[in-house]
């Protein structure tokens, strides 16, 4: 396996790589959702390759990009048993040099839910993304549903520029107990594990009443709120049910709906989804 950290010497791996590629994205701190992404992309690829990049620009002022937990020599180690080729690990300089200043905006479907209440989220994913995208030239590039407004601004920036990669979308790892694998899990109290566990139960109680005929949304999103306020733990920041393809809301539910949340436990703030 080759760690590379500047993208010229990416790209001369890249030059003598075998095709096709496969690229998995991350910011590290690697756990099982990751490694479900990295299996796929080593099954599916000749070469596979997963970059490892906290990206400063899509974490607001106020947000943990200071604290966010990472362990490369642990990652790393994961990578080479998983049978990766190649791993990109560049620094912010690398990424972000001195005069950066083009942005990427993927406009109306990164405005909405994350993107409305995470100002400039989106501007900072789109523009990475792109970024790795062109660095690393993969012919398919493996996201997660967990992050599933993530993977809509994803396949539009890759169409609308031309990106060329196939974007694949893998399902959403959970624990045992639901709770989808997160790397800001490790921020949780075992009373705020404990707590985050209404996030899920709040997806499935959606998923039962809809499979029950229940098409008001208004009214599975009440009854989702319900849900979570019951512990005190959790300050909800958005419910969403919205088209799933344009994320539009949704009044009656009468095509693929995205049910969609982010609930604030104590100062972790968690995403979670599901697709009915
Ligand atoms: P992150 O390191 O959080 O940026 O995640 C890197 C990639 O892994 C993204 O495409 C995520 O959607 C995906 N991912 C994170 N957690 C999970 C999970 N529990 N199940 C599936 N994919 C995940």
């Amino acid at each position: 396996m080759q760690v590379i950290e500047s993208v010229a010497a990416f790209r001369q791996a890249y030059d003598a790589a075998a095709k096709p590629l496969g690229l998995v994205p991350t910011m590290g701190f690697l756990h099982e959702g990751h490694m479900a992404l990295v299996h796929r992309a080593r099954e599916e690829n000749a070469t596979a390759a997963v970059s490892i990049f906290v990206n400063p620009t899509q974490f607001g002022p106020s947000e943990d990009f200071a604290t966010y937990p990472r362990d490369m020599d642990s990652d790393l180690a994961k990578l080479e048993e998983a049978g990766v080729d190649l791993v990109l690990a560049p620094t912010v300089d690398e990424v972000y040099p001195a005069g950066f200043d083009t942005h990427v905006d993927v406009g109306r479907i990164g405005e909405r839910l994350e993107g409305e209440h995470r100002a400039g989220h989106f501007h900072g994913v789109a523009t990475v993304v792109c970024k790795l995208l062109t660095i690393v030239r993969p012919n398919r590039a493996y996201f997660g549903q967990k992050d599933a407004q993530q993977c809509l601004v994803v396949q539009r920036l890759n169409e609308d520029l031309n990106l060329g990669a196939e974007i694949v979308v893998c399902p959403t790892v959970r624990d045992s107990d639901g709770l989808a694998l997160s790397s800001r899990n490790v921020y949780l109290s075992a009373d705020e594990r404990v707590a985050a566990l209404s996030l899920n139960r709040s997806l499935r109680l959606a998923q039962e009443l809809h499979s029950q005929g229940e098409s008001d949304a208004p009214h599975i999103r009440q009854r989702m709120h319900e849900l979570i306020t019951t512990s005190p733990l959790a300050d909800i920041d958005y419910i969403s049910i919205a088209d799933a393809n344009n994320l539009n809301e949704l009044d009656t539910i009468d095509r693929p709906a995205l049910v969609s949340l982010a609930v604030r436990i104590g100062k972790t703030r968690l995403i979670d989804n599901v697709i009915i």
